[in-house]
C-alpha cells in the first residue's frame, strides 16, 4: 500500500473551516480504498503574518517542496499587509506557484445537478476546463515589469514560446483525458486571446496552433476574450478545454465559477511537471468566516483532483477510483438535495455538508 505525504495550509478566514471538511472526506475514502494519506498541517497565512511577521517560514516551504503535494484553503485577509501595501496572500501562493514552478492552473467548470445556475438555458450542458497560464502573461509584470514615472505607468505582458508550449501542451493532453463536449463529445480546445489587437496575444496563438498540429486528433477553436464571456454565457456547452493567458484565465474563471453555483463550487489545481497545490477557487471570505456557514464543496472537489493528479504521476490507479468516488458522493449530496450551505440555496452548515459526503462515500 501506498502512502502519500500531504502538506495542509487550512489559512485564514474560511480557509480552516472548508480545509476540515475535505480533510474529513479524505479520510473517509482512505479507509475505503488502498492506499494511505499522511497529512500534516502548517500554519501559514495573513494570521500567522500578523502575529510573527512571516507569512509562511521558510521550514514550512520546505515540507510543502519535499510533500508529494499540497493542499491548501485560502490564505490573505485584507489588513494583513506588507509596508508598500502589498497583500501577504502573494508571500504563499507566489512563492509555491514560481519556486515549484506550478505553471498550470486547472479549473473545472462543471454544473452539478441540484445547484441552480443563473444562466437562463443549461440545457445543452456545461462542464468545461480553464487552464491558465500561471506563471507569465500580464501578472509577470509584477516581478519587475511595472513601472510608474511622470505620472505614466507602465506594465509587461510576458510571453515565451517555452511557457506557451507547455501550457498549449497540458490543455491538449487535458482534452485527450476527458470525455469530450457535452455539445456532441467531440474533443476540443480553445484557445482565449486578444489575437487581434496586441502582438504578444497573437504570439500567443501562434505557437498555441505549433503544439495543435501535433494533436490532429483534437480539434482546435478561439475566441477572443471578450466574445469569450458572451459564449460562456449564452453557450458554455460548446467548450471542453479552454486555454488562456494568465490574467485573461483569471477573469474568465471567475465568470465561469458564478455559472455553476459561485465560488464555493468551484475547486481548482496548480500544477507542474513535479509538484501540485490543490485549493478551492475562493478566497478567504472573512465576512462569512467562523459562522459555519461556507460552503465546502470547492475545497471538497479539490481534494478530488489532488487524488486524481497523484494517481497519474504515480501511476497508482486506485487514487482515481477515490477521486471520481468523491465526484460521486458530491454529486449525489447535491443531486438528492441532501445537504447544501446558503450560498447554493439550501441552509446546512459547513460541516454538515462535508459529513452529508462523508456519508455519501459510504453508500
Ligand atoms: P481574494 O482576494 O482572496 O480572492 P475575494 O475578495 O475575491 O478574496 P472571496 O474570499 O473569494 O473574496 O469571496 C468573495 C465572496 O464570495 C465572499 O464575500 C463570500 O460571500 C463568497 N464566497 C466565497 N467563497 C465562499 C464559500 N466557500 N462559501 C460561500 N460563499 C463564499
Ligand atoms: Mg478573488
Amino acid at each position: 500500500m501506498s502512502t502519500y505525504h500531504i502538506a495542509v495550509l487550512p489559512g485564514d478566514g474560511i480557509g480552516p473551516e472548508v480545509t476540515e471538511s475535505a480533510i474529513r472526506v479524505l479520510k473517509q475514502v482512505e479507509k475505503l480504498y488502498d492506499f494511505s494519506l499522511e497529512l500534516e498541517s502548517f500554519d501559514a497565512g495573513a494570521e500567522r503574518f500578523l502575529k510573527t511577521g512571516v507569512t509562511m517560514p521558510e521550514d514550512t516551504f520546505k515540507h510543502c517542496k519535499e510533500a508529494d503535494a499540497i493542499l491548501m484553503g485560502a490564505i490573505g485577509l485584507p489588513e494583513a499587509r506588507h509596508p508598500d501595501g502589498r497583500e501577504v496572500n502573494g508571500d504563499v501562493i507566489f512563492r509555491l506557484r514560481f519556486d515549484l514552478d506550478l505553471y498550470a492552473g486547472v479549473r473545472p467548470c462543471r454544473l452539478y445537478e441540484g445547484v441552480t445556475s443563473p444562466l437562463r438555458d443549461v440545457s445543452k450542458g456545461l462542464d468545461y476546463v480553464i487552464v491558465r497560464e500561471n506563471v507569465e502573461g500580464l501578472y509577470a509584470s509584477r516581478t519587475g515589469g511595472c513601472n510608474v514615472r511622470n505620472e505614466v505607468a507602465t506594465d509587461t505582458i510576458i510571453m515565451t514560446r517555452t511557457g506557451i508550449s507547455k501550457i498549449s501542451e497540458f490543455a491538449f493532453k487535458l482534452a485527450q483525458k476527458r470525455n469530450g463536449r457535452p455539445l456532441d463529445g467531440t474533443s476540443m480546445v480553445t484557445c482565449v486571446d486578444k489575437a487581434n489587437v496586441l502582438s504578444s496575444y497573437a504570439y500567443f496563438r501562434s505557437v498555441f496552433n505549433d503544439i495543435a498540429d501535433r494533436y490532429p486528433d483534437i480539434s482546435r477553436d478561439y475566441a477572443y476574450v471578450d466574445a469569450m464571456t458572451l459564449y460562456q454565457v449564452l453557450s458554455p456547452h460548446m467548450f471542453d478545454v479552454v486555454v488562456a493567458e494568465n490574467m485573461f484565465a483569471d477573469i474568465i474563471s471567475d465568470l465561469s465559477s458564478a455559472t455553476i453555483g459561485g465560488l464555493g463550487m468551484a475547486p481548482s489545481g496548480d500544477i507542474g511537471d513535479h509538484h501540485a497545490m490543490f485549493q478551492p477557487s475562493h478566497g478567504t471570505a472573512p465576512g462569512i468566516a467562523g459562522k459555519n456557514i461556507a460552503n465546502p464543496v470547492a475545497t471538497i472537489l479539490s481534494g478530488a483532483m489532488m487524488l486524481e493528479w497523484l494517481s497519474e504521476r504515480h501511476n497508482d490507479p486506485v487514487l482515481a477510483k477515490a477521486a471520481g468516488h468523491i465526484e460521486q458522493a458530491v454529486e449525489a449530496v447535491l443531486s438528492k438535495g441532501l445537504s447544501k450551505t446558503a450560498d447554493i440555496g439550501g441552509k446546512s452548515g459547513t460541516e454538515e455538508v462535508g459529513n452529508a459526503v462523508v456519508n455519501a462515500l459510504m453508500l
